[in-house]
């Protein structure tokens, strides 16, 4: 959090630069850095404190931040090997003292007694600007507490910008027209659909292998239960494109529900609702401004409150940005395949 915060935190400031110092293990994830990058930053990484110092004096920051190592979200592995990590963003008395007087510290407190990232040796230097930070820290949690809480006169005096609340549009299915050439034949196979449901150009312009594993996906997630079939077709329009089609001879329609996890698992689909042969109704659905509340969610990050694993009474909710979906929790970009619990 500490670091996520300054992600947007440090617009407020003209002309940043950023250098994050971390072992892979533990180092900012890429989604974050590119946002950093995006909000005009310009950021460089660095492996370690010895690596990062090893620069000329004028390329090192005068203010550096530290943060907690968080332990407790590490896999077995990394704990295995935290003490090298720790070792890597540790400082100790012979790297401040290498940095001159205009050099300052900081750290959100508290520290570990044991193995802190600033070793005790550091507590009385005039660099150390932590316990100044500490006391800012408190005044302005206790403003932030009053406001959420609803003091009156807190928040009285302010007038920056206000967030916006996002509003989220259930608007995903499209009608389209159904085109009156006569009656449309899907056939799987031989054999046209008389009565059903036909999901059509699936996966259109992947290969036919990808639109295999995509329809076998959007089976397991619309719950079909092995219910009808399906098919990889040339496009008629470009022989050279393949689209994937599922068959539901049958059945009446989709549901609300399948139609948004549809939508989610493969945008720009069609659903044909077919009857006697004519195609009675055509959708096109887009992909939907946020998805929630299905069981088939998780978000792919295993340290996400939101993830399965974790037993937090958070369930899986994505909201789309940019063409993809967005953890709400923890702001993890997911291609829209990588939304969906893995078996
Ligand atoms: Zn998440």
């Amino acid at each position: 959090r500490t670091v996520h915060s300054k992600v947007d935190g440090l617009k407020i400031f003209d002309n940043v630069k950023v250098d994050l110092v971390a072992p892979q293990e533990l180092a900012l994830q890429e989604h974050y850095v590119q946002r950093m990058i995006e909000n005009g930053f310009e950021v460089r990484c660095f492996e370690s404190i010895e690596e990062y110092i090893s620069q000329k004096r004028s390329l090192i920051a005068d203010k550096w931040y530290f943060t907690r190592l968080q332990l407790g979200r590490m896999s077995d592995d990394m704990v295995k090997i935290s003490g090298k990590l720790r070792s890597m963003v540790t400082a100790n008395r012979d790297v401040i003292d290498k940095m001159g007087d205009d050099f300052l510290f900081y750290h959100p407190r508290p520290t570990f007694k044991w193995d802190p990232v600033i070793t005790h040796d550091l507590e009385d230097l005039s660099n150390n600007a932590c316990n100044r930070q500490s006391q800012n820290g408190f005044l302005i949690r206790t403003a932030l507490s009053g406001a959420l809480a609803g003091v009156p006169y807190i928040c009285d005096d302010f007038d920056g910008e206000v967030l916006e609340k996002k509003v989220y549009h259930d608007d995903f299915v499209q009608q389209i027209a159904c085109d009156d050439k006569g009656p449309k034949e899907y056939k799987q196979g031989v054999k046209p659909i008389e009565n059903g449901v036909v999901i059509d150009h699936i996966a259109r312009g992947s290969s036919a292998e990808e639109i295999k594993y995509h329809i076998s996906e959007i089976e397991k997630i619309l719950e079909l239960d092995g219910v009808g079939g399906s098919w990889v077709a040339k496009s008629k329009k470009d022989p050279d494109t393949h689209k994937g089609l599922i068959f539901l001879p049958g059945y009446e329609g989709l549901t609300e529900k399948q139609k948004k996890r549809l939508a989610a698992r493969s945008p720009n689909c069609r659903v044909n609702v077919i009857e006697n042969n004519q195609v009675k109704e055509k959708l096109l659905l887009h992909m939907p401004e946020q998805i929630y509340n299905f069981k088939q969610l998780d978000c792919k990050n295993d340290a996400c409150i939101s993830h399965s694993a974790n037993g937090e009474p958070m369930s899986a909710h994505f909201y789309k940005k940019n063409g993809d979906f967005e953890c709400k929790y923890c702001e993890t970009p997911h291609h829209f395949k990588e939304v969906w619990k893995k078996e």
